[in-house]
C-alpha cells in the first residue's frame, strides 16, 4: 500500500484533463476533448433549480440528512422501482439510497468505507482515469484486465470491444474486494450484454468477498434499444446484494457542474459509506438534490413529442452520434459506432502524426509520448479540433492498446459537431 505522502507527489501531477482544455482553448479549436454538454440544462431543470431555492422552511436552503436529501431518496426509488428490471428490488428510500458530490464523490465513499489496505480492485480497461487513483487514495490496490480489440468485426463498441474469459477469471482472487463495471462505457460506448454480465455474476457468486460496484453515469444515452438495452448489474439473480450502482443527474440533465450523484444499493454497503460520509462533508448540497429529485419525476412524462424526457435525450443523442460519425468517417478516422455514452473511439491508424509533435513539451504525457497523445495533440493544434487520447484510461502495461485510438465527444452543440467536420475535411482531406 502507498502512503498518503508517497502519493502525493503523483497526484500533484498535471492530467490529461490539465492538458488538452487549455490547448484547446490556447488552439482556438472546436473541444470534443472533454465530455460536458456544452448547453444549457433543459428548461424543466432549470425551473426546478429557481423552485426548490424558493421553498419555504429550512427543509431545502439548510442541511440536508447526511444519507440523501429524503424527496431526492424517494424520487430515485420510485425512479428505479418504476424500472420493470428493478421493480423486485426491496429499495427503500431511508437505507439503500446515498447522495453525495457527483458519482465521483459517491465512488470514493465507497472505494474508503469497503477497502482494507491491501485489498485489490479490479478494473476493466479503458477505464476511466478516476477510478485508479481513488483506489490508490483508499489503500487499495488497482489491478487491470484490459477488454480485448477486435477491428475485424462489424465497427460497433459492442463487437469490437469484447471480454477475455480467461484473463478475467484469472485476475480475480482472493484479494480481489471490488470489480468495477461501467455500462454504458467510457471511453468506448460499449454496452455490457446480459450473457456478458451472467458470466460475471457467475464470476461473483464464486468469490464471496467479492463486491461490484457499477458506473451507470451514462445509462440514459443508449442507441440501440432493442438489441442493446442498458443493463444494471445489480438486478441479475442473486446480486442486489453483491452490487453498488453508482449514477448522476450531470449528464442526464446536462448538470455537470451541479455535481448531484447517487449510490443504490444493499444496506449493508450503503451503510458504511452514509456512516463515513458523516465525517467527511456531512451533507450533500440540499438544494440541487431538490432540484433534481423534481426533474426525476418530471422526466419520466411526456417531452415534447416524445413518450418522456428520457426518449427525447437518447433520440437527440443518436442523432448527434450519427453527425459525428459521418464526419469522422469520411477523413478516415475509422469510428467504432457506440452502443451507448456519448463518446466515439475512433481508429486513427491511417492518419500520418509529424515526427516534430513527439518532441513538443507536453504537461502530463508519459515519456516517450505515446502515438494517440501526439497525434490528439496535433489535431488540437493544427487541425484544430480538440480529441481526448486514450492512453491515461490505460495502466502503463496495457498502454500500447491505446496508440491508433482516438476519443471524441459529441455533447456537444450541432453547429460545433458541423465545424468540426469541417475543419478535418480541410486539414486531412475527404477520403
Ligand atoms: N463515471 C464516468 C464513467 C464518467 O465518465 C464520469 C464523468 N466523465 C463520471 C463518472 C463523473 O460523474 P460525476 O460528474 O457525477 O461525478
Amino acid at each position: 500500500m502507498s502512503s498518503l505522502s508517497s502519493l502525493s507527489s503523483s497526484l500533484s501531477k498535471p492530467t490529461v484533463w490539465h492538458e488538452f482544455s487549455p490547448l484547446a482553448s490556447a488552439s482556438g479549436a472546436v473541444n470534443l476533448g472533454q465530455g460536458f454538454p456544452n448547453w444549457d440544462p433543459p428548461g424543466f431543470v432549470k425551473q426546478a433549480l429557481k423552485d426548490a431555492v424558493d421553498v419555504p422552511g429550512p427543509a431545502v436552503n439548510q442541511y440536508c440528512r447526511s444519507q440523501c436529501h429524503l424527496p431526492l431518496a424517494t424520487a430515485l426509488a420510485d425512479e428505479y422501482k418504476a424500472r420493470p428490471s428493478w421493480s423486485h428490488l426491496p429499495i427503500d428510500p431511508l437505507t439503500n439510497i446515498v447522495s453525495s458530490v457527483g458519482c465521483t464523490q459517491v465512488m470514493y465513499c465507497a472505494f474508503r468505507s469497503l477497502l482494507s489496505p491491501g485489498d485489490e480492485v479490479l478494473l476493466l480497461e479503458p477505464a476511466f482515469d478516476i477510478y485508479a487513483s481513488q483506489v490508490k487514495l483508499c489503500g487499495g490496490e488497482p489491478r487491470f484486465c484490459s477488454l480485448t480489440t477486435d477491428l475485424s468485426a462489424p465497427l460497433t463498441s459492442n463487437d469490437v470491444f469484447k471480454f477475455d474469459w480467461e484473463k478475467l477469471e484469472a485476475a480475480i482472487t482472493e484479494k480481489t474486494r471490488v470489480l468495477v463495471l461501467n455500462t454504458p462505457h467510457n471511453p468506448t460506448g460499449k454496452m455490457f450484454s446480459m450473457p456478458e454480465l451472467s458470466r460475471i455474476a457467475e464470476m461473483v457468486e464464486a468469490h464471496p468477498n467479492l463486491l461490484v460496484f457499477s458506473d451507470e453515469v451514462y445509462e440514459h444515452m443508449v442507441y440501440d434499444d432493442a438489441s442493446s438495452p442498458h443493463i444494471s448489474f445489480a438486478t441479475l439473480p442473486g446480486m442486489w446484494d453483491r452490487t453498488l450502482t453508482l449514477s448522476s443527474a450531470g449528464k442526464t440533465f446536462s448538470t455537470t457542474g451541479w455535481k448531484v450523484g447517487w449510490g443504490v444499493g444493499p444496506e449493508h454497503i450503503i451503510k458504511k459509506m452514509t456512516d463515513l460520509q458523516n465525517w467527511v462533508c456531512f451533507s450533500a448540497p440540499s438544494v440541487t438534490q431538490e432540484a433534481i429529485a423534481r426533474s426525476l419525476v418530471r422526466a419520466r412524462q411526456p417531452y415534447l413529442e416524445y413518450s418522456s424526457f428520457y426518449a427525447w435525450l437518447a433520440d437527440d443523442y443518436r442523432r448527434k452520434r450519427a453527425i459525428l460519425t459521418e464526419h469522422l468517417a469520411s477523413v478516415g478516422l475509422t469510428p467504432i459506432s457506440p452502443q451507448g455514452g456519448f463518446f466515439i473511439c475512433a481508429d486513427s491508424s491511417s492518419i500520418t502524426c509529424p515526427d516534430s509533435v513527439y518532441h513538443e513539451p507536453s504537461l502530463s504525457a508519459p515519456q516517450p509520448m505515446p502515438r494517440d497523445w501526439a497525434l490528439a495533440r496535433h489535431l488540437t493544434q493544427t487541425v484544430k479540433v480538440a480529441a481526448i487520447p486514450p492512453s491515461p484510461f490505460y495502466s502503463p502495461a496495457n498502454v500500447a492498446e491505446a496508440s491508433h485510438y482516438l476519443r471524441f465527444a459529441f455533447c456537444k452543440t450541432d453547429e460545433e459537431l458541423e465545424e468540426a467536420g469541417r475543419r478535418l475535411r480541410e486539414h486531412l482531406g475527404a477520403r
